[in-house]
């Protein structure tokens, strides 16, 4: 009878497998084809100079609209594209579009693009986007790349490798998400890195919780004595803004001051589309 059953039926458990494999297998599909026709897109957040207010930057951040409105989080196809091999073209499609766009932005203004984990990994990298960089036309001095301490730590001789080439040919690496990763300071002093940025956990907690303040405040001290810039991730209020100011953070990045939002289809571009909206002129207020 078991065997029979086994055979010819299928237990709500091999189900849900099913389900589960047949979900994946589309949304693998859906990807790769989304991918190939550039439906995958940067959004843009400005980095904001605390001391003068200027927007110094912004971080591309990929957006996929499945349907109008409809978006999948960044984190949840940026791991997909890792788990089915497609995380390379993914980063390619991104960083020619991001080139392109941020040619387009006043001389000077940085393009902040995230490098995932696995693909320090990736000997090739710097090659690909040293090739990039070259065809699209932006100056690697206007480049920066954020790298995670965990990400530098778990094939580390590939990625020192990798920074090397990027290092060597000017491009700036920001530590992203500092204080989350596993890695450790005498790990993390071996490479060279021109800015931390504090992780939004920390952000948003600080001024509630005498530790987590002790550690914003450790992080600051840190990049001072290092000689690097440090940023604030996930700024929502003015107070929030006001105290990490005070404190000598360098740069802020958050709700408060922009959310990303992507180029616009025509007109002033990105920057001013910034200059002009509510968020900006919180810090001249
Ligand atoms: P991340 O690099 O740490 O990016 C910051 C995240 O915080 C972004 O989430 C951003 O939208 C969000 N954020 C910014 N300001 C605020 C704020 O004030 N409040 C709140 N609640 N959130 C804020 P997003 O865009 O969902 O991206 C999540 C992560 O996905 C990124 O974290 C990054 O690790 C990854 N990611 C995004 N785009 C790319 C990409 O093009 N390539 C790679 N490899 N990873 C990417
Ligand atoms: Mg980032
Ligand atoms: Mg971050
Ligand atoms: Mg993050």
């Amino acid at each position: 009878e078991a065997k029979r059953r086994g055979r010819n039926t299928v237990t709500p458990f091999q189900a849900e497998i099913r389900a589960v494999t047949l979900r994946r297998a589309r949304m693998e599909g859906e990807l790769r084809a989304a991918i190939r026709m550039h439906r995958i897109v940067p959004y843009y957040q400005p980095l904001v100079d605390l001391k003068t207010g200027a927007i110094i930057g912004f971080e591309a951040l990929a957006r996929w609209e499945i349907t109008p409105g409809q978006f999948i989080a960044a984190n949840e196809f940026i791991a997909l594209a890792e788990e089915t091999g497609q995380i390379a073209e993914l980063t390619d499609s991104l960083f020619r579009q991001a080139c392109r766009n941020a040619l387009t932005w006043p001389a000077g203004t940085v393009l902040s693009f995230n490098i995932s984990a696995i693909q320090l990994s990736d000997r090739l990298l710097g090659l690909r986007i040293l090739t990039m960089l070259a065809e699209t036309g932006l100056p690697p001095t206007r480049l920066e790349l954020e790298v995670t301490e965990t990400a530098l730590v778990q094939d580390p001789q590939t990625a020192r490798l990798i920074l090397e080439q990027f290092v060597g040919a000017g491009i700036s690496i920001a530590l992203d998400d500092f204080g989350t990763g596993h890695s450790s300071l005498s790990q993390l002093s071996t490479y060279r890195f021109d800015k931390i940025k504090i992780d939004r956990s920390f952000i948003s907690t600080f001024e509630h919780s005498e530790k987590q303040d002790k550690l914003v405040r450790a992080i600051i001290a840190l990049g001072a004595g290092l000689g690097v810039k440090v940023t604030a991730e996930g700024i929502e209020t003015e107070s929030q803004m006001a105290k990490l100011s005070a404190l000598g953070c360098d740069i802020g990045q958050g709700y408060l001051l922009g959310r990303p939002a992507p180029l616009p289809a025509s007109g002033q571009g990105v920057v001013n589309h910034y200059a002009a909206s509510a968020g900006a002129s919180a810090l001249s207020a």
